[in-house]
């Protein structure tokens, strides 16, 4: 008799059964079982000791016939001999050899089948017997709770309760008790459980640090998310090592095969793997990476073909060498020791030390392993932002990547080229009268300052981006950028304290701010190139011309630039035909690895073209579909995805940009499998349209992005909501998750309209309007009856006191009766609460009052 890797209760006791009918057959223990049959096999280990074999002890040549119970997946090992299923799951899909007969049954349990046959057979059982056998039954049917449960199951339930079943013992092996331990590492699982993201199936993952003494795969059912997902992962840290468990219930996902790449065991649907030497992030992503089908390594990107120098040879001739490279490699006897630039090179000889030895200067590169996978060599090159990335093995060079080359490969485009050619002599237009119309005198005279002094210190300014392209459509903005050729500081520096205005400036930088009397702010930034991080890792900004500025930027419609230098006011500075695009309602960006530079602009691009009911140019479409395809967004750091979800719920268009997300598959790369479909449409006008109404009952504002998000992720599980709040910075909003579900649950439970008032009071008023949104019609009204009656209540404290009462414990009683009331319609105006407390309580009060006295 073979059971399945794993075996419950209703696998091991039918088993057992059929050694009670079958005297010469033995069960073939596997290496697992279900926490619950080992407490079996210890209670019972001695009666059970002679009907058990393990593998490794079975001669196959003496096999004459094979029993299946519980399972219908016939092991390989089995060859032509007769099988017999058992089974009371639904009939699997597989052809069935001569040699196979499947026995299928609807009972709750198949220990439900094997008692009836000892009880036909007249078999005779004992009380150890029948406990065994009753527990397979009282765990499938869930002690007799389950759907499936059937008459059937209760009278071979009853026939070994006559035979004498334990109950005590019974209770020992199925009830599942938690300890301090067990649910400690419970929530830390809970906690710790996120989403894998993969296309159209649901896989999670999560890891414990915390000890644990005991076998931990019983306690993962608990989990709610794993038991609703697809399939899912524990990592498990220990002090040395990492133990890996998959489960799926998908043959799609097959785990055995995943952690087989850990050289773990198991089968498709569990299986377990121990690790040394990686981290969670890096075990996460290897996971992602196999279930993305991307296993690509280093060993696809490696080439051999930068020069390597060993460290005594002279600078000079590196300098030779450098002709045709950009890098050198240095090494000393094979080993890595750094790398040479051009730069570094030239530096040096100007310097008149070219007869120094090349490690003098080589600069210590970041390195990578032969074995990086895809995943840490994206996060590698997008952290740091280097052209290369030597490769290293146990010290020795083994050649290079070249980030352009990944870049290739992952965006699939064999160069950056720009999108737009850009034009060496910029288009002009004459904007000065439009800045005049534009800018409240003030701004605009403040403006024309910051010219003149910027001329007068020899530099060039410029006002550029949103609120350029703002002007040029006609929008209000007020949000001021301004670009200095020169340097940013000292123009802040010289024109505030001329000016006696207060101003920041940050040299590391080269950016500064002023505040204007009237609080609006104008920013400040030398005109720089890209920003990146040097071989040596210290961030540098270089100073560069206004054009090298706006080539950084992210599309045409933000490059505009108008100059306010004194000899140049007003003029409308164009290079990457950003006017026309305005103008025709095009967001396109510069180059076509905009998005692969940075993954914030796929945000950005559909946030303007929501905004604006902009369309994306038909090469920009691509390539910002090529980027969510590549997952790029999952390597933005979170934060920045935090601030740029912010501004889009902060949005007037919110929805119409909530759904181009949607559209492009985004949404649903953010939180996984989350689409915004009819429902979740319906749900956020909902909730656009009790913004309205409660901003204007209550003369307030709500904040938006903690609202949206609530709606949005509704109907994900709980701790998965958590768990993305919290990825994403959402601190507050995840604080509150729980509450706003208890109280929506209270609400919707109950007609009685004060409790729903109580409810409401209790609970964070910032998410209103979401709580309203999940509501029904009734409620909704209900609820707008209570904030409208809140608002104005019928008698106040003042009122009381009036009424001659003072100030004590009964107030509360007597205004909330009378609210009571008044939410029930059974008092309506004043005149009704004043002559119903008098009825009600002056009596009793005045009692009390003289009671209190004497
Ligand atoms: P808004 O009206 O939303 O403020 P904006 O265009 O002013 O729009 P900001 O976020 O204020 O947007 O950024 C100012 C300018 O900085 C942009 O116009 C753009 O030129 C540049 N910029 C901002 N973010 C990026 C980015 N991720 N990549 C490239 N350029 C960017
Ligand atoms: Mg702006």
């Amino acid at each position: 008799m073979i059971l399945d890797e794993g075996a419950d209760l209703d696998a091991f006791s039918s088993a057992y059964g059929l050694t009670l009918l079958y005297p010469d057959t033995y069960i073939l223990l596997p290496n697992s079982f279900e926490y619950k049959v080992r407490k079996l096999l210890k209670i019972y280990e001695t009666k059970i000791k002679d009907k058990v074999m393990k593998k490794e002890d079975l001669d196959l040549n003496k096999v004459e016939k094979v029993f299946l119970v519980d399972s219908q997946n016939v092991p390989d090992l089995i060859k032509n001999v007769p099988i017999e299923i058992f089974d009371h799951h639904p009939k699997k899909n597989f052809s069935l050899n001569k040699n196979v007969k499947k026995h299928l049954y609807k009972t709750g349990s198949i220990s439900t089948v094997v008692v009836e046959k000892i009880k036909r057979k007249k078999i005779s059982i004992d009380k150890d017997d029948a406990t065994i056998l009753s527990s397979g039954i009282y765990e499938d049917t869930g002690g007799f709770k389950f759907k499936g449960t059937t008459p059937r199951d209760i009278k071979a339930f009853y026939y070994l309760f006559k035979s004498g079943l334990d109950v005590l013992k019974l209770k020992k092996i199925v009830t599942d008790t938690f300890d301090l331990e067990d649910t400690e590492i419970l929530k830390e699982i809970i906690k710790n459980t996120e989403p894998l993201i993969t296309e159209d199936k649901k896989v999670f993952i999560s890891s414990i640090t915390k000890r644990y003494t005991k076998d931990i795969a019983w306690l993962l059912k608990y989990v709610k998310t794993f038991e609703e997902a697809d399939a899912y992962f524990l990592v498990v840290n220990q002090k040395s090592k990492k133990v890996i468990i998959g489960r799926s219930k998908d043959e799609k996902i097959d785990v055995g095969k995943i952690l087989s790449e850990f050289d773990g065991g198991g089968h498709p649907f569990a299986a377990s793997a121990v690790i040394v030497g990686f981290d969670y992030p890096e075990i996460k992503n290897f996971l992602l990476s196999f279930l993305l089908g991307k296993q690509q390594s280093v060993l696809n990107f490696l080439k051999n073909d930068l020069p390597v120098v060993e460290s005594n040879v002279k600078i000079r001739e590196v300098k030779n060498i450098l002709k045709d490279f950009k890098y050198a490699v240095v090494v000393e006897k094979g080993k890595y020791v750094g790398v040479l630039t051009e730069k570094v090179v030239n530096n040096a000889i100007k310097h008149k030390l070219e007869n120094e030895d090349a490690i003098t200067f080589s600069e210590e590169m970041i390195t990578i392993p032969m074995n990086t996978n895809f995943i840490q060599l994206l996060k590698t090159f997008s952290s740091y932002n280097l052209e290369i990335l030597p490769v290293v093995k146990k010290g020795y060079y083994k050649g290079v990547v070249y980030k352009k080359d990944f870049i290739n490969f992952i965006s699939g485009i064999l160069e950056d080229k720009p999108v737009f050619q850009p034009i060496s002599k910029p288009k002009v237009l004459d904007y000065s009268n439009k800045l005049r119309e534009f800018f409240p005198k003030d701004i605009f005279n403040i403006i024309k300052e910051v010219g003149e002094y910027a001329e007068k210190l020899g530099y060039k300014a410029y006002i550029i981006g949103g609120v350029v392209r703002d002007i040029v459509m006609g929008k209000k903005s007020l949000d001021i950028d301004i670009i200095v050729e020169g340097s940013a500081v000292d123009l802040v520096r010289n024109f505030a304290k001329a000016k006696n205005l207060n101003f920041h400036i940050y040299p590391e930088f080269m950016t500064g701010n002023i505040t204007l009397e009237n609080k609006i702010k104008l920013d400040f930034a030398t005109a720089r190139k890209e920003e990146y991080e040097s071989p040596g890792s210290y961030p540098r900004v270089e100073k560069a011309s206004l054009f090298e500025d706006l080539y950084r930027r992210d599309f045409t419609i933000n490059t505009l630039a108008i100059e306010i230098t004194k000899s140049n006011f007003g003029k409308l500075i164009d290079y990457f035909n950003g006017f026309v695009d305005i103008k025709e309602k095009r967001i396109r960006v510069l180059h076509t690895l905009s998005f692969v530079e940075d993954p914030i602009r796929i945000l950005r691009g559909l946030r303007f073209a929501g905004r604006f009911n902009f369309k994306l140019e038909k090469k920009t479409q691509q390539l910002l579909n090529h980027a969510i395809e590549k997952d790029l967004l999952n390597f933005a750091p979170t934060g920045r995805i935090n601030l740029e979800l912010n501004l889009t719920f902060n949005e007037e268009k919110v929805i119409d940009i909530l759904i181009l997300m949607d559209k492009y598959k985004i949404l649903y790369k953010l939180f996984s499998g989350l689409s915004v479909d009819s429902v979740k449409k319906e749900l956020l006008i909902k909730l656009k349209d009790n913004f309205l109404l409660l901003e204007k009952l209550l003369n307030t504002s709500f904040p938006k992005a903690s609202n949206y998000l609530y709606i949005l992720l509704s109907g994900f599980p709980l701790e998965v909501i958590f768990n993305y709040l919290k990825k994403y910075h959402f601190e507050k909003e995840a604080k509150y998750i729980n509450d706003f579900y208890t109280n929506l649950e209270t609400i919707s439970q109950t007609q009685e309209k004060f409790k729903i008032y109580q409810t409401i009071k209790s609970f964070n008023k910032d998410f209103l309007p979401a709580l309203l949104t999940l509501l029904n019609e009734d409620k909704l009204k209900i609820i707008l009856d209570i904030v409208e009656k809140e608002k104005n209540p019928l008698i106040k404290g003042e009122d009381l006191i009036q009424m001659g009462l003072k100030p004590s414990r009964i107030f509360k009683e007597i205004l909330d009766d009378t609210f009571k009331r008044y939410l029930e319609n059974s008092l309506k105006t004043k005149e009704d609460a004043l002559s119903y407390i008098k009825k009600k309580y002056l009596q009793r009060v005045e009692n009390e009052d003289t009671d209190s006295r004497r």
